[in-house]
């Protein structure tokens, strides 16, 4: 059952400075549980151990306070861990789950993805005896992954409620066989999320459009592991002047840099909350 009042998070990765497109999930996720009378929790997504930084995350929290956002709750995600490890063994006893001991290298030549597209997994270790994953674990640690197709029969058919738009049909299977829980951290962003959303009583997620693709596969996990089902909100996203997606890696557009720039923080919130959230992609200057 959905709470009677709307819960939204915002739900950064401190792998990075925060540009404007973050700024506008921010925004639109705090007026929505505000205006509802409800709670705008913030969720730091620190498990990639190996890019987050505690300065990204001071970062994150002063960017907040500069666009006048106060979150009514913090969670750390990597603090998680034990309900992460926990909702994977509960795929991996509903027999979901397999390991799989693939390079990056090896997944880009069986799938001849075209240079420079992200190949789905072609399923090399699905049907890997036991006895051979055994006798691979012992070298290194493998990923795991969810065997989709397995998993989407299991579940039975699948929607989510967007926003503005209805029902949409939810077909997990585009996205290959996700990893579940990734060999160098022990875990992965599909399955953390939908456990925290789950946690925090997340009622609508806001976020942009690049992360639509996202919600299939976390709609399934939802209803394999028995976890409400949020609505969703995918934003339009904002561009850089010359038309290229922000990206954490640019630096001039990071919200730290107008904050440092004597940007008023509380008046560029306003112009965002004011922009309608669907439509085109667009340009948006600070
Ligand atoms: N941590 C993700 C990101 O920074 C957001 C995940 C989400 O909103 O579901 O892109």
């Amino acid at each position: 059952m959905q709470a009677e009042y709307p819960v939204t998070r915002f739900a950064p990765s401190p792998s990075g400075l925060l540009h404007l497109g973050h700024a506008l999930s921010a925004v639109l996720g705090a007026r929505l549980a505000r205006a509802g009378g409800g709670r705008w929790l913030l969720r730091l997504e620190d498990i990639d151990t190996t890019r987050c930084r505690p300065d990204f995350a001071d970062a994150i929290h002063a960017d907040l306070g500069w666009l006048g956002l106060v979150p009514d709750s913090v969670l750390v995600q990597t603090t998680r861990r034990d309900a992460h490890d926990a909702a994977l063994a509960r795929l991996t006893a509903m027999g979901l789950t397999y390991p799989c001991f693939c390079t990056r290298a090896d997944i880009a030549a069986a799938a001849a993805a075209p240079h420079g597209a992200q190949a789905a997994y072609p399923g090399t270790c699905r049907g890997m005896d036991r006895a051979e994953a055994a006798a691979r674990a012992g070298s290194r640690d493998p990923a795991i992954r969810l065997d989709v197709e397995k998993a989407a029969a299991v579940a039975g058919p699948l929607t989510w409620m967007e926003a503005g738009q209805g029902r949409m049909v939810a077909d997990p299977l585009g996205e290959g066989d996700i990893v579940l829980a990734r060999k160098d951290i022990g875990v992965g962003y599909m399955l953390a999320a939908v456990a925290d959303d789950a946690f925090q009583g997340v009622t609508d997620v806001v976020r942009g459009r690049d992360l639509i693709e996202s919600t299939p596969v976390q709609r399934l996990l939802q209803a394999l592991l028995g976890l409400p089902e949020p609505r969703y909100h995918h934003h339009r996203l904002l561009l850089a002047p010359d038309g290229r997606r922000l990206a954490k890696r640019d630096r001039a557009e990071t919200l730290a840099a107008l904050r440092a720039a004597g940007v008023d923080g509380p008046a560029l919130a306003a112009r965002l909350a004011d922009l309608p959230p669907g439509g085109p992609d667009c340009v948006f200057l600070p």
